[in-house]
């Protein structure tokens, strides 16, 4: 159905505004004024349902910082007939910011004139939040040297921050979290065998391998310490952590590092344990790490080269 005649059909529309928490609008092109207003707004953003007449109701109640390449970019879209979207920060009646993000269909009328806009704005606070967060610890990634010096991965220091700050995510979200443990076997004969040199680039080359195992934008990979990584996996069941998990060695195999000393034979290899857990409110993330671990030290008792995987939630 266009969009135009959804907002003529309440009973379709107030399904659609529901499955998808979306509030609708419509300009008018040549008077710019609104023509229908999503009764939310008032919800959302506090502001009466009747103030919302023009187009200025909709700039003056937008963040300054965000107004001038929003609204010009929105109207030159728009004056050239090009659907299009944006996300800014949408100012409530208490001078709070709602991040919005505003979807507009350009209808056209028979001489292919603009007639109107139709839009959806959609509320991402929670969204842009988690952005905002990974984005500032990114930055103290380079400020403070969250970075580890040898492989240029996240280090230890990032890893607890970014597990604290998943961890209460899912404890706020019931949404599953997944770890992976990872431990090189017989590093140490690699090393006498080889020479720490050698062992360092090793270390390099793995961290450059394994961290193409995952890569939705918040799965994060670091390395702990010594010759042992990590993967986060925010909103992950087993499943895909096996996945991962399996991929990990399977990259292994195919970018293999030649061991001679290895009692375990060719090529170098990893053991590793994966957890899932939906955090509960008194739960501890260190609690979970050590359970993660007894998984990786269940992987080395069993043999080697292999993985350990339990949902503890089951
Ligand atoms: P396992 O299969 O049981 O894991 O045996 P392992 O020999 O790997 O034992 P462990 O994990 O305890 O050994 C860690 C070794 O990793 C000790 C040290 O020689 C080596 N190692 C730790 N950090 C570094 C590093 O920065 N560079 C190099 N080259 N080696 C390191
Ligand atoms: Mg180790
Ligand atoms: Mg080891």
């Amino acid at each position: 159905m266009p969009a135009v005649a959804l907002l003529d059909d309440p009973a379709a529309l107030d399904r659609l505004l529901k499955a998808t928490g979306a509030i609708a609008w419509r300009l008018d092109w040549q008077t710019l004024t609104f023509t229908y207003m999503g009764s939310q707004i008032e919800t959302l953003l506090g502001w009466p349902l009747a103030s919302w007449v023009g187009i200025n109701d909709w700039v003056e109640r937008m963040h300054p910082a965000d107004r001038d390449q929003v609204v010009n970019f929105c109207i030159s879209q728009s004056r050239a007939g090009i659907d299009h979207e944006a996300e800014y920060r949408a100012l409530t009646v208490h001078g709070h910011c709602v991040w919005l993000r505003d979807v507009v269909h350009v209808v056209k009328g028979a001489n292919s004139e603009v007639d109107s806009l139709v839009g959806f704005m959609f509320d991402i606070s929670d969204r842009k939040k988690n952005e905002e967060e990974l984005t500032r610890l990114h930055r103290q990634l380079e400020e403070f040297s969250y970075q580890d010096g040898l492989t240029g991965i996240a280090n230890r220091r990032m890893f607890d921050s970014v597990l604290e700050r998943e961890w209460s995510n899912a404890q706020r979200s019931g949404q599953p979290l997944a770890l992976l443990l990872i431990d090189i076997d017989h590093f140490n004969s690699y090393n006498e065998h080889y020479g720490h040199l050698q062992g360092d680039e090793c270390l390099r080359q793995l961290a450059r391998t394994l961290s193409g195992a995952a890569n939705r934008p918040r799965d994060f990979f670091a390395r702990l310490g010594g010759e042992e990584f990590a993967w986060i996996l925010p909103e992950t069941h087993l499943e895909a952590a096996r996945a991962i998990g399996e991929r990990c060695l399977q990259l292994m195999r195919q970018h293999p590092i030649p061991h001679a000393a290895s009692p375990q034979g060719q090529p170098l290899s990893l053991s590793l344990g994966a957890g899932v857990t939906v955090p509960a409110r008194r739960d501890f993330a260190a609690g979970f790490v050590d359970q993660v671990d007894a998984l990786l030290f269940q992987a080395k008792r069993a043999g080697r080269r292999r993985g350990e995987y339990k949902d503890f939630r089951a």
